[in-house]
């Protein structure tokens, strides 16, 4: 698998990266996790005409915003959006007049689906994690190689399980080294860690740097030092960063 982070940040744009959006390739298709203003890089990467499939993690904006970018797309094998079960109402509620096109007028084929594993074409399972409100993360695998994404989560049962064994888990790092709050569950960098080295996952890469306290790359080198010393084998994405899984 290869897997290219289009946008690292949480929250909102810097000239540091765009939000969250990651696109896994696959033998058998696209998968996206998120739907940040990354998204707008899609077609720099995706050439055939294999199906894409979007995975919606949850509705903060940062990981929704970039929907309404889908209209620049011209992907004949159209888009499938899946989102956590009985949410889709909610997503065509907010891509729809007078925010946005809503999908049925866009000039490829967008479907919006409720996450339902056995109907996909790809080994992929989802876990409810611990936010604000509901967020779920997921599991995919290919060929014998397991990607997991946590994406907006404080620690949970659920989180240890979706990490399990995983080749990459790629953890969101929205908090700075020892910054916490219970109102609003995020990841540090040392809790990812934690995380990584507990459900013995082979790598970990941080992403989601949350705009505000992450201003540049160097402060997500000091996570992603402040990370290896608990989980040596940890990196800082940035965006377009590739890696091959
Ligand atoms: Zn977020
Ligand atoms: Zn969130």
């Amino acid at each position: 698998m290869k897997v290219i982070f289009l946008g690292t940040n949480g929250w909102y744009d810097t000239k540091t990266g765009n939000t969250i959006c990651i696109l896994v390739q696959t033998g058998k298709g696209h998968i996206v996790f998120d739907a940040g203003n990354g998204i707008y890089k899609l077609d720099r990467y995706i050439k055939d005409n294999k199906p894409i499939y979007i995975f919606l993690s949850h509705f903060h904006l940062d990981h929704i915003a970039g929907l309404h970018i889908l209209a620049k797309f011209r992907f004949s094998q159209g888009i499938t959006i899946m989102v956590p079960s009985l949410k889709s109402p909610l997503l065509k509620k907010i891509i729809n007049y007078p925010y946005s096109i809503p999908f049925k007028k866009l000039k490829i084929p967008v479907k919006v689906k409720e996450f339902c594993p056995n109907s996909l074409p790809f080994d992929i399972k989802s876990f409810k994690l611990r936010h604000s409100t509901f967020v779920h993360g997921y599991r995919l695998t290919s060929k014998g190689r397991t990607v997991a994404y946590a994406a907006d989560t404080g620690i949970c049962p659920n989180l240890y399980r979706l990490a399990e064994n995983a080749d990459l888990l790629i953890a969101e790092c929205a908090y700075r080294p020892g910054q916490q709050a219970n109102s609003w569950p995020h990841l540090n960098p040392e809790s990812a860690a934690r995380v990584a080295k507990k459900a013995n996952a082979k790598k970990l890469a941080l992403i989601h740097f949350d705009a505000y306290y992450y201003p540049n790359l160097k402060k997500r080198i000091l996570a992603e030092n402040c990370a290896k010393k608990i989980f040596f084998n940890t990196i800082s994405t940035k965006d377009e960063m590739m890696l091959r899984v």
